[in-house]
């Protein structure tokens, strides 16, 4: 073996054990360092996910990974400002959003009231369903309400063992409430149906004026 080919060969250990530590040493400096929580506010801190060092595993359920502010998240509706318009249920791809609306009479606008807008509210919305396990979180709905009342939560973790609990109930009456309103307007409808057929028949059987004939 040369003298240089001597050289060589220690020198190829030496970067060899260089390489070795400069590994072990970054290994070792996030193994310390993971024995700390992610920053200093710990899991509720803004900066989360911008942390390198800290724990990644959670106790999980006791303290889930934060949810970012703008996320698409569980849908929740603020019923007092849903205007019954559909816009939401139309818009949405997999048909998750069941509603149903009644007529608000004219007496009974002020008791409907106005939304946080000061949009007058016509219709009352008895149900207002969102089968979370069917929505994709796309937040089509979302943009498309004018009053922004359908909005995403931060809840992202809402699993349940039985499935007819992931639909949310969001309608702003009982059922009794519901039936008598729906009643309301059926008996108003017929009354106005009925004065509609009255003055029809009236006309019907008035006497044709001079000149006129009666068909
Ligand atoms: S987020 Fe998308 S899928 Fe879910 S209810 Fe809204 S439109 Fe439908
Ligand atoms: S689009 Fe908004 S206001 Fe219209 S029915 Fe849906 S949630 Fe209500």
């Amino acid at each position: 073996m040369t003298e240089h080919t001597m050289s060589e060969y220690f020198k190829n250990i030496a970067t060899g054990a260089t390489t070795i530590a400069t590994g072990m040493g970054i290994t070792l400096k996030h193994f310390f360092n993971a024995v700390k929580r992610k920053g200093d506010a710990g899991i509720d801190d803004v900066d989360y996910f911008g942390q390198v060092d800290g724990l990644v595993t959670l106790q999980y359920p006791r303290e889930a990974v934060p949810t970012p502010s703008n996320g698409r998240y569980r849908l929740h509706n603020d019923i007092d400002d849903c205007i019954g318009c559909g816009q939401c249920v139309r818009a949405c791809p997999v048909s998750c959003i069941e509603m149903e609306t009644i007529k608000v009479m004219p007496e009974d606008l002020a008791a409907c009231g106005k939304t946080s807008g000061g949009q007058q509210k016509k219709f009352w919305v008895p149900v207002f369903d969102i089968d979370t396990a069917k929505c994709m979180t796309c937040g089509i709905c979302t943009t498309v309400c004018p009053t922004e009342c359908l909005r995403h939560t931060p809840v992202a973790d809402f699993s349940d063992f039985d499935r007819w609990n992931l639909v949310y109930h969001f309608g702003n009456l009982t059922r009794h409430e519901a039936e008598a309103k729906k009643r309301k307007v059926e008996e108003a409808q017929a009354k106005a149906q009925a004065e509609k057929e009255r003055k029809a028949a009236e006309a019907a059987a008035a006497p044709a004026e001079p000149g006129e004939t009666n068909p």
